[in-house]
């Protein structure tokens, strides 16, 4: 295989790393690199960080730097890797390169490393995705998460689950052969017993993908109600400082506004809304419109309203509007003024009192938006599921099991049980690598930043 070279790091910074990956990965940094002393090197035991001398292709002196090479397949990419450790100039960064190139190096594709380490068989592809997944993190949690991943911590599971669902299989082969045979009782309750725990398990993890979502994404959140009653004004208290106009003019918020903000573990896309009504004004207009939009798109909606006055023909259009969301939060407001009773809460699940303008109120809207959204108490050790490939794998493999099951349960023949136990046995493997279309594989790697 050609031997690689990329430079690893983002332009700007004080140093740049060009990683090497391949058979001539020493020998190419040897001829670039002086270590001080007498050793070459090539020399240099693996593993220890040499300092020395860089130069460029006219021999004169480039960088004084460091360098380290790692021997054997005991590696990311399971072959012999060299690494420099440069002053992080453009310039410096590129000639080395350049000078690599010419002992018949190539430079690397996005995420050819992370590739080489897929068919080194270093890593399966969920621990590969999830490289990719802790580069691109933008929360610690999502960092833990990715980190758990990149460990094995549900690849190995699903190895495992897909290994006994070839030794069931196995035994079922051997029947097959011989149709004129009955199943072995045992064997058929061996079979469907196997098939309940992994579909329980492949559930377990496909359920994990909302949060997985929520993690990598953010939660779209819709703040809505009729003007003025104080949607400005909570997202200001949740954001913590001013960010909508708050005035005492119905409409002055007349677009949506995206704030996010982070409750917990959890980031929260929050769009304050133009109030949904009716209205001539086409400015005006838009807005309503984009906060329809918002609606329909958010996961979570908070419902505010005045409670210190009757409801208006206003206030329910609004919260009919929302009625057919997903999940929303009722948001009683003005709370400082004194409440009105009155029968408001009805067909709403989770209510919350608050003065939005004396902070009152906040920490318990908070926890039950952690609440309700699941993200309370989740624990962020790789368990969870964040790519949609690996949900819809998951999604089929879970259906083929249930489909076994009720194919053996029903007392059908072993190939037709057989045939859904192969399914469930593929989509496994397209989890983990193992039956995964090369289009697919390249689809993945070419995700990836260059230098991976
Ligand atoms: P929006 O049109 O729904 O965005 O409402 P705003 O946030 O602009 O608030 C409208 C008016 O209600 C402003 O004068 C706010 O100061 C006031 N307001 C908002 N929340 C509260 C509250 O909790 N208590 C009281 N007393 N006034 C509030």
């Amino acid at each position: 295989m050609d031997t690689i070279a990329a430079i690893a790091t983002a332009t700007g910074g004080a140093i740049g790393i060009i990683r090497v990956s391949g058979d001539k990965a020493v020998s190419a940094v040897n001829k670039i690199f002086k270590p001080i002393g007498k050793k070459q090197f090539s020399d240099i035991p693996s593993r220890m960080l040499a300092y020395g001398t860089l130069y460029d292709r006219l021999g004169n002196v480039l960088d004084s730097c460091m360098a380290v090479h790692f021997d054997g397949d005991k590696t990311y990419t399971g072959e012999p890797m060299a690494e420099l450790q440069l002053h992080g100039s453009p310039a410096v960064l590129s000639e080395a390169l350049s000078g690599l190139f010419e002992q018949g190096i190539r430079q690397a594709q996005a995420g050819e490393f992370t590739r080489r380490a897929f068919l080194n068989g270093k890593m399966n592809l969920m621990q590969a995705e999830a490289v990719s997944d802790l580069i691109a993190a933008h929360s610690l949690e999502a960092a833990n998460n990715a980190a758990g991943q990149i460990s094995g911590i549900v690849a190995n599971g699903m190895d495992e689950l897909r290994q006994k669902l070839i030794g069931v299989s196995a035994h079922f082969l051997a029947v097959v052969d011989y149709p004129d045979e009955d199943i072995d009782p045992f064997l058929e309750n061996e079979l469907c017993n196997t098939l309940i725990e992994t579909e329980n398990k492949l559930h377990e993890l496909r359920a994990s993908y909302e949060r997985g979502r929520i993690l990598r994404e953010g939660l779209p959140c819709a703040i809505v109600g009729r003007p003025n009653v104080g949607k400005s004004t909570l997202l200001n208290a949740l954001v913590g400082f001013e960010r909508a106009i708050v005035t005492d003019i119905a409409g002055t918020t007349r677009d949506t506004i995206e704030e996010v903000i982070r409750i917990g573990s959890l980031t929260l896309r929050l769009q304050d809304t133009a109030g949904i009504r009716e209205s001539q004004d086409i400015v005006e207009q838009i807005g309503v419109e984009r906060a329809k939009k918002a609606v329909d798109e958010a996961a979570l909606v908070l419902a505010v309203i005045d409670g210190s006055v009757q409801l208006s023909k206003q206030d329910i259009d609004a919260l009919n509007s929302v009625r057919n969301s997903p999940l929303v939060i009722l948001v009683v407001n003005k709370s400082d003024k004194g409440l009105t009773e009155q029968n408001i809460t009805k067909g709403f699940e989770h209510v919350v009192k608050i003065s939005a303008k004396q902070g009152e109120g906040i920490e318990q809207l908070r926890d039950m938006i952690l609440s309700v959204t699941g993200m309370n108490n989740v624990v962020f050790d790789g368990g969870i599921i964040t790519n949609a490939r690996q949900a819809d794998a998951l999604n089929r493999a879970e259906i083929a099991c249930s489909q076994a099951r009720k194919a053996a349960q029903s007392g059908m023949t072993p190939d037709a049980i057989l045939q859904d136990v192969e399914a469930a046995i593929s989509a496994l493997g397209e989890l983990t690598g193992q039956s995964v279309r090369e289009d697919i594989i390249q689809d993945i790697f070419s995700r990836f930043c260059v230098g991976k």
